[in-house]
């Protein structure tokens, strides 16, 4: 029976493409965003034990209480902000589908949302599922900052959302103070909502501060913040974070959640809100993700790539436009199948496709992992 697509446009996203390549050519894969070291164990018997106890049936719709209590400690301390773990914190199944509830719940058919692209590869068919427009602004090659006069002159009284992401996946660039001062500027006396993805909130470098949202009460007033406990422990198989908000904004996102999951699983939230007091399990993560990248950066050296360099996130990126013109679709394929290296060609996190003839590489991987990678693609004239 034929239907009428919902999102014509879309193919199959680009992780699951480059993944499947890989598994296929039997290629190292620096694609898809996920480690391949262990997560804790003692995370891991916190959840058996959870089970064992019988911690095995719905959670509260909103979320574990004792699991949001603890993410309000936790924000207080790191952000100083002071959050209602009751009415203002959302356990979601995974940041990718906070993001989309946050979306879900402001989006009217007119409405435009402002994406500055390369974008996370979720985030227009979000918008346009809904009904709404994305409108696309370039950050700046090479260093990927936003063009914030550009944003000035974008904004109109259809502007219902703008989107940021800090440290940005694919980039690894990174918010400034300067960043947010601007980004309040424009939304001051307007109805403008800002969706703040902060999934890597943890993974960010060379002693820079992460400029969450959360910081700024006077923003976080119009804002839907969204994490992931996939990246923080190592866990993306697990697609657990949680959302933070007003306590009205979030009243109509749990409207949303509540009919599309209504629960999360319960026996890793029980686990969670025992492993989150452990702080220096996040706040160690930055320097030894930093290390990686580190590591990573130091073997590239050997390869005719250039890095752009990335302060945060799993990712750095690195330009080849000085050796050869082939797009970056096709070179991310060449190095899958001929050279046994998977890598995430950038052009696929714009919507018309932008190559700037860039690839992203995922170092949050074994050293093992990376020197077999490098090990190939040093081969590459
Ligand atoms: N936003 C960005 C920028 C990401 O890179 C990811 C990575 N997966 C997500 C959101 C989604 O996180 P999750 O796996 O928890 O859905
Ligand atoms: N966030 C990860 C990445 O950017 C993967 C997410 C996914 O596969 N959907 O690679």
């Amino acid at each position: 029976m034929h239907i009428p697509s919902k999102l014509p446009d879309v193919g199959t996203t680009i992780f699951t493409v480059m993944s499947s390549l890989a598994v296929e050519h039997h290629a190292v894969n620096l694609g898809q965003g996920f480690p391949d070291f262990m997560m804790s164990e003692e995370l891991i018997a916190l959840v058996n034990e959870a089970m064992q106890k019988g911690s095995n049936q719905y959670a509260h719709m909103s979320g574990l209480p004792l699991l949001r209590e603890r993410l309000a400690e936790k924000v207080q301390k790191l952000y100083q902000s002071k959050i209602d773990p009751e009415t203002q914190i959302t356990i979601t199944p995974g940041g990718t589908y906070a993001i989309y509830t946050a979306l879900t719940t402001i989006l009217q058919p007119g409405d435009e949302v402002i994406v500055f692209e390369p974008a996370y590869d979720s985030y227009i068919p979000n918008i346009e599922i809904n009904g709404a427009k994305p409108v696309l602004i370039s950050l700046q090659y090479p260093d990927y900052s936003i063009p914030w006069d550009e944003v000035k002159m974008k904004v109109n009284e259809r502007t219902r959302m703008i989107m940021i992401n800090s440290p940005h996946n694919p980039t690894g660039a990174v918010l400034s103070e300067n960043d947010i001062e601007q980004l309040r500027s424009i939304v001051a006396g307007t109805k403008i909502i800002i969706l703040s993805d902060e999934v890597y909130e943890h993974l960010i470098f060379d002693g820079i501060q992460h400029q969450s949202i959360l910081r700024y009460p006077d923003l976080l007033e119009r804002s839907f913040v969204c994490f992931s406990f996939g990246k923080t422990y190592h866990c993306t198989g697990w697609k657990l974070g949680y959302c933070i908000s007003t306590t009205a904004m979030m009243k109509e996102y749990r409207k949303v959640h509540q009919f599309n999951c209504f629960s999360c699983d319960t026996p890793k939230q029980v686990a969670l809100a025992e492993y989150i007091k452990n702080e220096a399990a996040y706040l160690t993560l930055g320097s030894f993700i930093q290390q990686k990248r580190d590591f990573f950066r130091e073997l590239m050296k050997a390869t005719p790539f250039q890095c752009i360099p990335s302060h945060g996130s799993y990712f750095e990126c690195y330009s080849y436009g000085h050796f050869t013109n082939e797009s970056d679709k096709a070179l991310a394929i060449q190095l899958t199948k001929e050279y046994g290296i998977a890598t995430i060609p950038v052009s696929a996190f714009y919507k018309n496709a932008t190559d700037n003839k860039v690839l992203r590489f995922c170092f949050a991987k074994k050293e093992e992992t990376l020197e077999k990678a490098i090990s190939k693609l040093v081969h590459l004239k």
